[in-house]
Parts: C-alpha cells; sequence; structure tokens
C-alpha cells in the first residue's frame, strides 16, 4: 500500500467543554488516543503533524489549528488528515462538504474519520461519509416544509376552506371545490331525526333501537357506504348498529348548527402520525350558514335536552314529559311520577322525590297531572297565545320525515332485489350450476334478507305514524318555554319562563 504522511487533526467546542458535563469520548486526549490507535495498525501512515483547536465551535472552518493545517497541506508537508469523526472536522455540513468532496479529492489528499470507519482511499462509489448528515439537512429541510404546510393550512382554516381529510356526518366535501363543504341531506335527515326524537323525550338507547330496526346506517356504515358506492345486501349488520352514546355524540356536535370548527387536533410535527387536541386559541370557529342541519332555537333546545339529567323509566323509551323541569317548592328535589288505581280508574300524581324516600324529609307536594297540564296550557296560552304546536313557527321541527321516505323506498327496492335473485338462484339450480345444498344455504339468506326487509318497512310506517299523533304541549315545547317548574302544592306552581319574568298561577 502506497505510504503516506498525515496530520491528525483534534477539536472540542466549548459545549462540550463547559458546565462540567464533558463527553469523555470527545476529549482532545481521548481524540488523540484513538487515532493513535489507528495508525498502529497503519503503518504505511507516518503522523508528522498535529493540529487542534480547543473550544472552538465547528460551524465554521476559521479556526487557528485548522487554519495552520491548510497552510501545511498547501505547502505539500502532509498528504493525509485523519480525525477521529466527521463532527471533528467540523459542523457545518456544506462547507465540510466542499473540503471533502472538491477541495482535498483536488488537492490529492486522503481523509480518514476513524470512528466513521471512513477512508478516502478506499471509498467506493456508495460510501459517503455525508450521508448521515445530508439527511440531517433533508430532515430540517423537511421540518422546515412541515412547518411551511402546517402554516398554509392555518391560513386556510382562517378562511373557512375545509381542509379536514374527512367531511363530518352530515356534511360531504363539494364536488366543485374540495375545500369546501355542503350539508349532505341523505345523512342530515338523520341527524334531524334523531334531534326531533330527543327532544321529544325519547331516550337515546330508544332512539338507536329505532334507526336499527329501520335499517339506517351508522355513520361509519354510511362511510364505507360511501367509498365502495355498492353495498352488498348481505354485508354483516353487527358491525352497523347504532347505540345511544353515537346518538348522543351527534346531537352534541356543534357543527350541525353551522358551526365550522377546524383544528381540533394537529399533528405536532412531520414525523409524527398521531394527532393530539389543539389548545382553545388554535382553533378556528366560523359561522356558516349555508351548513346549518339544525335551526340554532332547535340546536339550544336540543342541548338543554341533553344537559337535562334524565332519565327513562325502566323498559320505557320515552322520559317523563316533566322530567328535568319540574321540582318539590319545597326541598328542590325532583317529582316522581305515581298512579294510583281506584274504582278502574287510574290516577296520576306528581310527588316529592324526597318525600316517596322518607316522609321526614319533605312534605308530598302532590299534584295531580290533570291539574298540573291545565295550569301550564293555560300560562302557555296566556302568555304566548297558543295552545297548538302547529301555531309556534320556532317549534315547528324542519324534520320532514325524507329519511323516512327514502329509506322506505329503498326497503322496498331491496326487497325486489332479493325477489328476483331468488328467481335466478332457482334458474341456476336448475340448469344444474347450483348444488341443492347451495341452492338451500342461498334461499334461506334470501328469505332473510326478505324478512329483514318488510320489518324494516313496518318499523318505518310505524314511525311516519308517531308524529302525526303528537299534539299540545309537547316535550319540546316544554322544554322550549319553561326553565322550571316549581310545586308548592296541589294548587300553586311558580313558573320561571325561559324567556319572560317569572309568572305565578
Ligand atoms: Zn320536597
Amino acid at each position: 500500500m502506497k505510504g503516506c504522511n498525515a496530520v491528525m487533526y483534534l477539536r472540542l467546542s466549548k459545549e462540550e467543554t463547559g458546565g462540567g458535563i464533558l463527553n469523555e469520548s470527545n476529549s482532545i486526549s481521548n481524540q488523540r488516543e484513538m487515532i493513535r490507535h489507528f495508525l498502529e495498525k497503519h503503518p504505511e501512515i507516518t503522523l508528522v503533524n498535529e493540529f487542534s483547536d480547543d473550544g472552538k465551535s465547528g460551524v465554521d472552518f476559521n479556526r487557528p489549528g485548522f487554519l495552520r493545517m491548510m497552510e501545511v497541506l498547501k505547502k505539500g508537508e502532509a498528504d493525509c488528515v485523519i480525525v477521529k469523526d466527521l463532527s471533528r472536522f467540523g459542523r457545518n455540513y456544506i462547507d465540510a462538504g466542499i473540503y471533502l468532496e472538491r477541495v482535498f479529492p483536488w488537492m490529492g489528499i486522503r481523509f480518514i474519520a476513524v470512528s466513521d470507519g471512513y477512508d478516502s482511499e478506499h471509498a467506493k462509489a456508495g460510501d459517503d461519509l455525508l450521508l448521515p448528515f445530508k439527511n440531517l439537512m433533508n430532515d430540517a429541510y423537511a421540518r422546515d416544509a412541515s412547518l411551511k404546510v402546517r402554516s398554509t393550512l392555518a391560513a386556510k382554516r382562517a378562511n373557512g376552506d375545509f381542509v379536514n381529510a374527512f367531511a363530518g356526518y352530515g356534511f360531504r366535501k363539494s364536488k366543485d371545490d374540495r375545500h369546501m363543504l355542503e350539508v349532505e341531506e341523505e345523512t342530515a335527515e338523520v341527524i334531524r331525526f334523531l334531534a326531533r326524537c330527543l327532544i321529544e323525550g325519547i331516550s337515546a338507547a330508544g332512539i338507536a333501537k329505532r334507526l336499527n330496526a329501520m335499517g339506517i346506517l351508522t355513520p361509519y356504515g354510511w362511510k364505507k357506504a360511501k367509498k365502495s358506492t355498492y353495498v352488498t345486501a348481505f354485508q354483516k349488520r353487527e358491525d352497523f348498529l347504532w347505540c345511544a352514546g353515537m346518538v348522543r355524540r351527534i346531537a352534541g356536535e356543534e357543527s350541525s348548527s353551522g358551526w365550522l370548527i377546524l383544528g381540533k387536533t394537529k399533528s405536532l410535527g412531520y414525523k409524527v402520525k398521531k394527532r393530539y387536541p389543539s389548545s382553545p386559541e388554535e382553533i378556528t370557529r366560523i359561522k356558516k350558514e349555508n351548513l346549518k342541519i339544525l335551526t340554532d332555537g332547535e340546536f339550544q333546545i336540543l342541548q338543554r335536552a341533553l344537559s337535562l339529567d334524565t332519565r327513562a323509566a325502566p323498559g320505557e323509551e320515552k322520559i317523563g314529559k316533566y322530567s328535568g323541569i319540574i321540582c318539590c317548592g319545597g326541598c328542590g328535589q325532583s317529582m316522581v311520577r305515581r298512579s294510583v288505581k281506584r274504582r278502574e280508574k287510574v290516577y296520576r300524581y306528581y310527588i316529592c322525590a324526597a318525600n316517596k324516600k322518607d316522609k321526614n324529609l319533605c312534605s308530598s307536594h302532590m299534584i295531580s297531572k290533570e291539574r298540573l297540564e291545565k295550569a301550564l296550557q293555560t300560562v302557555t296560552e296566556k302568555q304566548f297565545g297558543l295552545t297548538d304546536r302547529k301555531k309556534n313557527p320556532k317549534e315547528k321541527h324542519r324534520f320532514s320525515g325524507k329519511v323516512l321516505e327514502k329509506q322506505l323506498q329503498k326497503k322496498r327496492e331491496d326487497r325486489e332485489k332479493y325477489g328476483s335473485l331468488s328467481a335466478a338462484a332457482y334458474g341456476d339450480f336448475r340448469d344444474g350450476l347450483l348444488t341443492a345444498c347451495e341452492y338451500r344455504i342461498l334461499t334461506e339468506e334470501i328469505a332473510d334478507g326478505i324478512q329483514s326487509c318488510e320489518k324494516a318497512e313496518k318499523e318505518i310506517l310505524l314511525e311516519q305514524h308517531r308524529w302525526e299523533k303528537e299534539q299540545g304541549l309537547t316535550r319540546g315545547l316544554i322544554l322550549w318555554l319553561f326553565e322550571k317548574v316549581e310545586v308548592m302544592g296541589s294548587r300553586e306552581i311558580h313558573i320561571s319562563f325561559c324567556f319572560l319574568p317569572p309568572f305565578k298561577s
């Protein structure tokens, strides 16, 4: 092997010396030691000089030791530079690259970085000492790019452009402009339906049951169905069942009242896929009139219905009409329903919950359901001039039952499809394309499908009728009008209205 005269270059930066946290492996003596050890195994290399910079940063090459070394190299007194590792040579990778890739090769200088295992003499095409640093630079570039992307997104959000990857339930991305959202009628109707049910006092669990019975797809099921453009009739129903939590979550979404809320989660950097909740000031809120699924009034009543701590009695899907509204004027506790049967006739009362538990806690404050109802109806008429919810435009829900009609139509079509499938299956069996066993399995599945369609159709018709019956002082109207109704006794109630000063009756 060709012999050469080498200089060793050692460097220790200020940061590495200060603070008593000296990295021992980077100390000058350690660097020297490592290089000597290397030289012992390379007798062809003769060490002719040593240069060092103690307490000098590696960011630039304006270091006394380094400059003296360059003088020696220029004079031709040495033709090899040995360092412990590249970071000793320099930390400014662009300048380091100029020395290693242009200056040294041009001067015919061999470069060895001991602990990097690099020797320009033996370097193959793929050996690039600078590679890790190029990666680091790419990293820095990527970090910069990621920041730019994030700030562009923030700017778009401030504009009200929709930049999230998915449109939430009830909405879709506009076909004309992928950055804009629009109301998706099919799913918006489902939101209106469940809002109306909740307002009218049907429990979330009860609503989930109804939606399942009518075969309405869950948000997840809908998303999948949209993606595949074709949902098989034999899709697994268990994966697409509504539950009370889903109903409550959708009902609580501010987006249905036209609030576009952007930047709820953020990524912490270009490398982290996971998203984290944003701080309040990072969230952009914009009210969009064209994105309203519910009116502001409907949304308010809905939130009120959700916030009241009400539960349906065991075995009932509807909560009490006055639940969360009427309370005992004596102790403030809720009033509970009680019924007494006398001579074939059932009398319904409300009594103080505390009294029901223990007679010593509070007196009964009993009021008959009939009397309470009549009093509230009279007051409503007096205060607002309305007895019938139809006269109250604000209370009239925009829910039109479109979702039910559409769903009904879909179920009928599905049933017809099963019918023709049945005929085709029989033809295939007769022609010997299906075995007897296959034919039997197929006909069973078809029969199941037809049956579930018929059941869903019946449910939908039932649901359509339910709403036609609702009249008078409904749960929704009560929530809209009354803040609180305190029962003082059978002949006195105190009413706090949602919009008017208290009224005594
Ligand atoms: Zn009481």
